[in-house]
């Protein structure tokens, strides 16, 4: 299963699996987790996806190495980190509960945002209260986790090249 990206891609190192738990490149899992449900349905013919792959269509930089998750990582400890995050991220959705997390710069949410123009980020009592709430601070504290060490000695996952082979 491949995405091709037009954008720029985000700057990342160590492992997928980190980056998944930490909540980016989430389609990832979510490719490898549908795809054979959705060829059922469209085409009628059972297929198992092998891998999942983010591969950017621009060249030139080390960060537009290809993100490639392959099926196995379902079985493994990191997998059951990223289902938890992925539970905590769809309860904030479900609560309704949407703090503005501001990212600015040219490739920032921000710029592409459809809320920009009513959004209070640059009011900074809301800012400041945003920074604090307490689900926020769950949440984060939960995104800021890696992946489980002795895993990904057992777990061959693929590591693009240009990238640190382990977390800092
Ligand atoms: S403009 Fe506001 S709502 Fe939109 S991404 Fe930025 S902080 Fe979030």
């Amino acid at each position: 299963m491949v995405d091709y990206k037009s954008g720029k891609p985000k700057s990342w190192t160590g492992k997928v699996e980190t980056q998944l738990i930490k909540g980016k490149f989430l389609q990832l899992p979510i490719y490898l987790g549908l795809v054979s449900a959705f060829a059922e349905k469209i085409l009628n013919r059972k297929v198992q996806a092998t891998d999942a792959t983010l591969r950017p269509i621009r060249e030139g930089d080390e960060e537009s190495s290809p993100k490639t998750l392959p099926r196995e990582f379902w079985g493994t400890p990191a997998a059951k980190v990223f289902e938890e995050n992925l539970g905590e991220l769809i309860g904030l959705i479900e609560k309704g509960h949407f703090y503005i997390e501001p990212s600015q710069g040219e490739w920032g949410y921000c710029t592409r945002c459809d809320f920009a123009r009513i959004c209070r980020k640059e009011h900074m009592p809301t800012r400041k209260r945003a920074e604090n709430d307490a689900l926020r601070l769950r949440v984060s504290k939960k995104l800021e986790r890696s992946a489980p060490k002795e895993e990904t000695k057992k777990t061959a996952l693929r590591t693009p090249v240009g990238t640190v082979p382990n977390d800092q």
